[in-house]
């Protein structure tokens, strides 16, 4: 039997040079891109060698632009879940689009892998203070499980009090969700790619514990690196921004998949899906709601 402890492996599908062209407003920003497949292959084999699952949060635009990428994702023991359709931020959303994006994602997920998501997670883990509602939305529209909340101050607005660990989030309206936070360790993010690329190994390896959430990009598994490609005639802004991006995303590239091999040494490395039976068992009875303020009570 294996006792080694669990952490929960999430994995943000989406394609870095889509979004950052359409940032960069490329016209052909959402043609497919070789690199992406590149990616998502080195992701996979590491996770096979691993003897891993994830859990993928699929936008609803690449698995439209990726079919069979994502049919393969599948086949190979991974759990599909929803990051909306467009990765427009929750709350730059109203109400009614935030629904319609998050519908477009279900239907063309279960459409190409023929499995409907439970579990969802926001862009930019844009569920803040001002959105409460896109909880009560996720339930009506079937979601069991959500993982949009991540203690990281590069998140303005961040929902108040987020415990380190899963819990039962008791909506207003009734029904509870499954929430499982992305891990921090006290005032630290340490859930992420980010993150691992700039923090010390050894902070990290004592941050983790048993049930906690790792999250990634499959951009940060591929040895080449990355470069978005400026419009024709971009302006100072464009060229900074694409610079920029580049520069941030590049920095430490390797570390991500060296240090997910160290830390599935001591840890078992699982999707949520394959985890929900032990996590109800720990922790079904810890349950928060939301105060008006949007803090966790
Ligand atoms: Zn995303």
């Amino acid at each position: 039997m294996d006792v080694r402890p669990t952490l929960l492996l999430s994995i943000d599908f989406e394609d870095w040079h889509q979004l950052v062209h359409r940032r960069l407003g490329r016209v052909d920003w959402d043609r497919p891109h070789p690199a992406f497949p590149r990616q998502v292959h080195a992701l996979l084999d590491l996770l096979d060698e691993l003897d891993a699952t994830a859990t993928f949060f699929m936008l609803g635009m690449t698995v439209a632009n990726y079919p069979e990428l994502t049919c393969e994702i599948v086949a190979r023991g991974h759990e599909p879940a929803s990051h909306g359709f467009a990765h427009v931020r929750v709350h730059a959303q109203m109400r009614e689009q935030f629904e319609s994006d998050v519908r477009r994602s279900v239907e063309t997920i279960e459409q190409v892998t023929g499995r409907r998501p439970i579990a969802y997670r926001a862009p930019a883990f844009s569920i803040t203070r001002r959105t409460p509602w896109a909880y009560e939305i996720l339930s009506q529209l079937g979601f069991r499980c959500d993982s949009s909340q991540y203690d990281s101050p590069r998140i303005p607005e961040r929902i108040g009090a987020i415990p380190d660990a899963p819990y039962r989030l008791r909506l207003s309206s009734g029904p509870e969700l499954w929430e499982f936070p992305v891990a921090t360790w006290g005032p630290v993010p340490i859930g992420g790619g980010s993150y691992w690329r700039l923090l010390p190994a050894p902070l990290i390896r004592r941050g983790l514990d048993d049930f906690r959430v790792l999250y990634f990009h499959p951009y940060e598994f591929a040895a080449e690196p990355l470069r978005a490609n400026l419009p024709p005639s971009p302006t100072p802004r464009q060229r900074a921004t694409a610079t920029g991006r580049s520069l941030w995303r590049n920095a430490g590239r390797g570390l991500v998949a060296k240090r997910l091999r160290q830390v599935a040494r001591r840890y078992r490395l699982v999707s949520y899906d394959q985890a929900y039976d032990d996590v109800a068992r720990r922790y079904g009875t810890r349950t928060r709601a939301l105060s008006q303020e949007g803090v966790l009570v």
